[in-house]
């Protein structure tokens, strides 16, 4: 496929000119420069960034308008009312909502789902009402509404979806009864791009006297919104994913509805009049927006929805898909590559695993930051869907305006070298007939082993060379996955697949040994590392030694994720647990 020429002004054909170069130049951080090479930043699904336009106004508003908002009578306080109360009404025309009033700000897309579900779904579900949810929901989308149906009774109903990742209408059609309450889905899946038809999920739910919340945290920042057109009850957005700041969002809801439900949180600025007998609660929006909101956030995100109308929709949107289609189709060329969501109608999002051989995600995650290419590894919080597709998890680039077919070439040579290179890599042993190879003792003590390690790290130095040291580590791991998957259970808590068996050591009484192999191997290094600090030893030992305070001595958090550090923290409680029980006594931890 030719590539498109959007490195260079062009007419989008709605008589707009977009010149990605000049967008660019909006955007200070896409001309720095990670490990030394230029950034290539394709995690806009995660959180988009900020335009000068963005930056400068939130520092004007420090800088000339901060007061507190709604109480002041001098003037400054006024200046940042008027600032916050405009921002509304940017909001409002962005939405195409009727009435400023129905524009709640809230944190972001989580916090507008959990004032819906919290507020409006626990005063009106009883037990037997039905909330549907979709298979592609992100977490926000689901758990707010388990814990509505845990408090009233309710039970959840799921849409299923295709092999190509669209929602089954037909079966959605099926799942809508008078008992359904509330229909909640998202407009575009964060993890694979689906565009759902939120229009027809909307008239279908009516139909039965359902109401409709749509999840718009991945649509606005890539095509127009009109609440209206729609015809939803309430839609929830976060400003950061649009080119604003974090902490800000929007939730907009019918004003009937809004005014008939409960509040959310409770004190200041949400009340009319509070006596400790009765409280009245204030009109809409203040109602739903207790004590002092981010008003500089609010400032900020109205700041970015104008660069965003400055700009014209009309004028990226072609280009959004131009580089979808591209990047689509040269990530088909890396050997190995599947895509995963493959839908008909789809934002700027391509979700692919690498396999024959597998490489984790994780790993190709890690080794694509090395060449300066930020994507998202994992589930994207959207564990049901990578059930339904029976991945753990994927790689996901993810475009704005602001990407070019340059992002998509680094992308595609990276991975093209990333697969070229575990290709050649020899693999480690592997064990055979099921036999599983057990680690002997590296040092007398576990004190003694994470002193050897501890000397390592420290000469090493800098995060680099210890990052390699723990790949090296997993390089010399025996390979024995599949025999251990066969024995065990998964670690809970991994990211990656991690299976680990303990055994008493043969003869020498009181000591444990233990195996395991993962599918990233990053994590091989991890174990690798375990493996050095306890398998052999004594059980009583094993209990005693405090792990946390060797990672804090190794400073492990300057290379390994939170994420990760709790898959770390599940493989060391199954070997903990294995020890209490061979020393016969409780875990400490
Ligand atoms: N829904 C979807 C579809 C998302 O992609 C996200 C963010 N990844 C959220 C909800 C949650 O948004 P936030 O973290 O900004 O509240």
């Amino acid at each position: 496929m030719k590539p498109p020429a959007d490195n260079l002004a062009h007419s989008n054909g709605n008589g707009r000119a977009f010149d990605v170069a000049k967008v660019r130049a909006d955007f200070p951080i896409l001309s720095t420069t990670v490990y030394g090479k230029p950034l290539v930043y394709l995690d806009n699904g995660a959180t988009t960034q900020k335009p000068k336009a963005v930056i400068e106004r939130i520092d004007r508003y420090y800088r000339e308008e901060n007061a507190n908002i709604h109480r002041g009578v001098y003037r400054l306080s006024q200046v940042a009312t008027e600032a916050y109360e405009s921002a509304r009404r940017t909001v409002q025309r962005f939405i195409n909502a009727a009435d400023e009033r129905e524009v709640i700000f809230t944190r972001g897309t989580t916090e507008g789902i959990n004032l819906v579900a919290s507020s409006y779904g626990r005063a009106t579900l009883k037990p037997g009402d039905e909330i549907v949810v979709s298979t592609l929901e992100h977490h926000s989308n689901i758990v707010p509404w388990q814990i509505a149906a845990e408090a009233t009774g309710a039970t959840i109903r799921v849409i299923p979806v295709n092999d190509d990742g669209e929602l089954l209408l037909d079966e959605y059609a099926k799942l809508l009864t008078p008992r359904t309450k509330i229909v909640a889905v998202n407009h575009v899946s964060n993890a694979l791009g689906t565009i759902n038809e939120v229009r027809t999920i909307s008239n279908l739910a009516h139909g039965v006297g359902a109401k409709v919340l749509v999840d718009g945290a991945q649509w606005v920042a890539h095509f127009k919104t009109d609440v209206r057109e729609i015809g939803c009850d309430f839609y929830a957005f976060s400003g950061h994913k649009l080119f604003g700041p974090t902490g800000i969002g929007a939730l907009w809801g019918r004003r009937g509805l809004l005014e008939a439900m409960p509040p959310f949180m409770g004190g200041g600025d949400m009340i009319e009049s509070v006596t400790f007998e009765k409280t009245k609660y204030a009109q809409l929006p203040n109602k739903f927006e207790a004590g002092t909101p981010d008003i500089a956030g609010a400032v900020g995100l109205a700041a970015a929805i104008e660069y965003l109308n400055g700009i014209g929709f009309d004028a990226f949107h072609d280009h959004e898909q131009r580089l979808l289609n591209y990047a689509t189709d040269q990530l088909r060329q890396v050997p190995g590559l599947r895509v995963i969501g493959v839908a008909k109608k789809k934002a700027g999002v391509v979700s692919f695993v690498l396999e024959d051989p597998p490489l984790s995600a994780l790993d190709v995650g890690t080794k694509l930051d090395r060449e300066g290419v930020a994507v998202r590894t994992g589930h994207h919080c959207c564990q049901p869907l990578m059930d339904r597709f029976k991945v753990p998890a994927t790689v996901r680039a993810s475009f704005a305006l602001y990407n070019t077919v340059a992002d998509v070439d680094a992308l595609v040579a990276a991975l093209k070298k990333i697969r070229a290179r575990a290709d050649a890599k020899p693999h480690a042993a592997v064990a055979r007939g099921g036999d599983v190879q057990f680690a002997k003792a590296s040092a007398p003590t576990p004190a003694a082993a994470a002193d050897e390690l501890a000397d390592v790290f420290e000469m090493l130095g800098d995060r680099d060379a210890r990052n390699e040291y723990v790949l090296d580590l997993a390089g010399k791991l025996p390979n024995q996955f599949d025999a251990l998957k066969r024995l065990t259970s998964r670690v809970p808590g991994c990211m990656s697949e991690v299976y680990l068996v303990n055994r008493p050591a043969p003869g020498a009484g009181g000591v444990i040994e233990f195996a395991a192999d993962a599918n990233a191997d990053i994590v091989r290094g991890l174990i690798a590392i375990l493996q050095k600090l306890f398998s052999g030893q004594r059980a009583s030992e094993v209990l005693a030694f405090d792990v946390e305070a060797f990672f804090r001595r190794i400073e492990l958090d300057q290379f390994i994720t939170t994420q990760r550090r709790n898959g770390l923290a599940g493989m060391v409680q199954r070997i903990k647990s294995f020890a209490a029980d061979a020393a016969g006594r409780p875990v400490s931890r």
